[in-house]
Order: structure tokens, then C-alpha cells, then sequence
């Protein structure tokens, strides 16, 4: 038999007023069950008068609520790192929405993602031209984590977390204008471009990030045009991550790498010449 809160408190009045005196009574289980259900779901009065009255408040609501209990911007933020997840285990694919992107400048690209022969290190991002005082926009809807400084490398730096679950940072700046925890929308001014840390010309150094492993900027978006590729980039370990750790002297050397080893070095001499 099924029990509503509405029947039971009926057969509830009948007993108290059938039995005089006093009596105890012990409410079966499924009723504490309804009851903490029914609690869970109440909303205080004036929202739901609010809600009745217009579906986009009461989208906006749901929005809200999603972000305010969003695991996102509570887990791994109180890091100063620039990579906060270090450590965690990353999921082999996510699919992560995109389609909110606005280009943080439109600036040609300078310098391309990957490895850098010529400094022996990644170059975990994308270089855009700018002038210094140009505008830089966040990229997509989030919420601010750090605004710092490097000064043998970001320069001034700021780190958002969106919320499609990446990060994004923007380097070598001039001036902040947000701090940190403060929401932005996706194109909303930021900061100012520059040419601090190191830096050898004004430009932005851009990351793109997805719980902290670095993932090609032109992977994701259009450089050219200014938009993302899909709406949806679909996020996976197995190519992200790899690519992220390369380094050459990690190659195993085999014979036949050995003599393909000369020709990418002459190859890889060009390409810092043309830089
Ligand atoms: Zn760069």
C-alpha cells in the first residue's frame, strides 16, 4: 500500500482524537522518507511566486544554483599553482562544451603550441599579437583563480577557470582588471596585453587547460576565423597528456631513430630560424 504525507497525517488526526489520552506513536519508515523528500524539495515562498511568473527567471535560478554548487569552482581552487590538479587521476575522454568562445585578442598567431627545440622546453601555449594596452577578454564564462606575477616567465599572469571545466591563462599582460574570484563572462575585459616576464615582444601567451594538462590551443579554436572548431571539443588523455611530456631526449634511440635523428635537428634549426 502507498502512503502520501496528506493520508497520513489524516489517519494520524483520526487516531490522536480516536485514542483519549496520551499516546506515542511511531511513524513507519517510509513516511520519514516522504517527509525528508518533500523538505528537499521546498523552495522559500517568494521564489516560487517569482518563478511562476516568468520561465527565464527560473532558468536564470537553475543557472545560478548550478553555479553557486558547482564542484568546479570550490575543488582544487585555493591553489596559488598555475597547475592546481596536480597529481589527480585525469579521465581518459570528456567532451568539453566550447561553444561559448570569444577570442581573448584578435591578434594573428606569433608562436605555435609544442615543443621548442631551440630553448629545450614546452611551449605550453599559443602566442597572439597584440599591442600593449590592447584588451584581453576571457575566453569563456568562469570564474578568476589567480592574477600574479612571474617574472622569468607569465609576467603578469591571470588563470580562469571556466565553466565547461578548462582553465585558461593569458601571460606577459600590462594590467589587471579583474581579482581574483570574481566571475567574468566570456568576453569581458580581463586585463591589459603587454610584454612583461619573459617576453621578447608585446604579445599574449595563451593556455588552454583541462584539469591541468595543456591541450593545443588550435586543437580547440580557430585562429584564423576566431571560433571553435565544434562546439564540443572532445577532451582525450591518451593524445593531450602525451603530447604534453614530450621531449626528445625522452625518445628511446633505437639505430634507425639515431639516423633519423640528424634530419630532424637540421629540421628543427630551420624552424628556429624562421622565429
Ligand atoms: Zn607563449
Amino acid at each position: 500500500m502507498k502512503f502520501n504525507c496528506k493520508s497520513i497525517l489524516f489517519s494520524l488526526t483520526a487516531l490522536l482524537l480516536a485514542v483519549p489520552g496520551y499516546a506515542q506513536f511511531k511513524l513507519p519508515n517510509t513516511h520519514n522518507a516522504q517527509h525528508k523528500d518533500l523538505i528537499a524539495h521546498q523552495r522559500p515562498a517568494g521564489v516560487a511566486a517569482k518563478s511562476l511568473s516568468s520561465m527565464s527567471y527560473l532558468e536564470d535560478l537553475r543557472k545560478r544554483e548550478a553555479f553557486q554548487d558547482n564542484e568546479i569552482f570550490t575543488e582544487y581552487w585555493e591553489s596559488q599553482a598555475v597547475n592546481p590538479y596536480k597529481g589527480i587521476e585525469i579521465p581518459a575522454t570528456a567532451n568539453i562544451d566550447v561553444s561559448g568562445y570569444v577570442a581573448p585578442v584578435k591578434g594573428a598567431v606569433t608562436s605555435r603550441y609544442g615543443y621548442r627545440a631551440r630553448f629545450g622546453r614546452m611551449h605550453r601555449g599559443l602566442d597572439l599579437r597584440l599591442s600593449i594596452g590592447d584588451t584581453v577578454v576571457a575566453a569563456f564564462d568562469g570564474k578568476v583563480r589567480l592574477t600574479k606575477y612571474e617574472g622569468r616567465g607569465y609576467g603578469y599572469y591571470v588563470v580562469v577557470r571556466h565553466d565547461n571545466g578548462m582553465e585558461t591563462i593569458y601571460g606577459h599582460l600590462s594590467r589587471f582588471l579583474v581579482q581574483p574570484d570574481q566571475r567574468v563572462r566570456a568576453g569581458q575585459p580581463i586585463a591589459l596585453g603587454g610584454n612583461t616576464g619573459r617576453s621578447t615582444g608585446p604579445h599574449l601567451h595563451f593556455e588552454t587547460r583541462y584539469l591541468g594538462v595543456d591541450i593545443n590551443p588550435e586543437a580547440i579554436i580557430d585562429f584564423e576565423n576566431f571560433v571553435p572548431h565544434k562546439d564540443v571539443f572532445v577532451f582525450d588523455k591518451s593524445v593531450h597528456q602525451v603530447i604534453q611530456k614530450y621531449k626528445p631526449s625522452k625518445v628511446k634511440r633505437g639505430k634507425a631513430s639515431k639516423r633519423r635523428g640528424k634530419a630532424s635537428a637540421s629540421k628543427k634549426r630551420k624552424k628556429s630560424r624562421r622565429r
